[in-house]
């Protein structure tokens, strides 16, 4: 019904607002920048990945801070395929969890398995290329829109990084730019909305056509029609690939196929949405507190 849509309406705007206020998921992508400690060769690379994730009574915390817990004994598996949406307060450790699946870090306890193999025994340059990221604010190169782009692939053709652009929504606002795929971006460049820059890292995402995809969704607010572009275009690129999703929007959340709550290190709770809403629990307290916070 309408009502129920309003509802919901309103709900997805003060999620929003909820997770932007509590400073939620920023640093996965640092995280993934950052120069780890790990070998970035050597081991094995699969013939071909089905895209099965576990996470094996995982525990871990930074190098920088041995004495503070992060992942206090994650248990989590995702089926080939499956869409799984990471909610909770900020700090509970869901920019680590996937920052952990891209092995920036090895856990001190437990194991991160792809595939029934342990992470560890992979070939970490190999693996890197499993992993599709988009990040909140995609990091985009002081180069052309096309080179951005075909940095998913260095030897994707002209032809490929049109039809990345097309499945990503990016297209249309790319070829409105007088000189189209050549156009430079950053300081000496166009400046594109945040929008455009996450349907750019999208278009990069389908190029490189990983199985896993790490999704930092982002806060911030586009306008409507972008936001719109963005949600179809992440779609796509979601099909077919297990993705785990920092998720800040209670819709994202919805058309999850299951949603994981962490709170302060652990899994406090999983399920679908309608599931965990009919639950005393943190996650509709997430979601409520938010509603009467208006
Ligand atoms: P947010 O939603 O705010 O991004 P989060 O759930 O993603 O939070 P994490 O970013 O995974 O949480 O952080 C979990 C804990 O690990 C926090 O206490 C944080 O301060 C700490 N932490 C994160 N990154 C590092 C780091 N590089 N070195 C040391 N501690 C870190």
């Amino acid at each position: 019904s309408l009502m129920v849509a309003f509802a919901l309406g309103a709900l997805a705007d003060l999620w929003a607002d909820f997770m932007r206020a509590s400073g939620a998921a920023e640093r996965v992508f640092e995280l993934i920048d950052r120069v780890p400690a790990i070998p970035a060769s050597g081991g094995e690379r699969l013939a071909a990945v089905q895209g099965r994730v576990e996470f094996q009574e995982v525990r871990f915390a930074y190098p920088t801070r041995r004495d503070v817990p992060v992942l206090k004994g994650i248990h989590l598996a995702l089926a080939p395929g499956e869409v799984v949406a990471i909610v909770g307060p900020s700090g509970a450790g869901k920019s680590t969890l996937a920052a952990l699946l891209a092995r920036m870090y090895d856990p001190q306890e437990g194991r991160v398995l792809l595939d029934g193999r342990e992470l560890s025994t992979l070939d970490t340059e190999w693996l890197r290329q499993q992993v599709g990221t988009v990040a909140q604010e995609p990091m985009l190169f002081a180069t052309s829109i096309a080179d951005n782009i075909r940095y998913g692939r260095k030897d994707a053709t002209d032809a490929e990084v049109e039809a990345a652009a097309r499945t990503a929504n990016a297209h249309e606002f790319i070829s409105r730019f007088p000189e189209g795929y050549h156009t430079m971006v950053g300081e000496r460049g166009v400046q594109l909305s945040g929008g455009q820059k996450q349907r750019i890292a999208i278009a990069r995402a389908v190029l490189k056509d990983p199985r896993l995809l790490v999704l930092d969704e982002a806060t911030s607010a586009l306008d409507a029609e972008s936001e719109h572009l963005v949600k179809e275009a992440l779609e796509r690129l979601m099909r077919g690939r297990t993705t785990l999703i920092i998720a800040h929007r209670l819709s994202t959340v919805m058309g999850a196929n299951r949603v994981v709550v962490m709170e302060a290190g652990q899994v406090v709770q999983s399920g679908d949405h309608s599931t965990l809403m009919g639950q005393e629990g943190l996650y509709r307290r997430l979601v409520e507190r938010q509603f009467v916070a208006a």
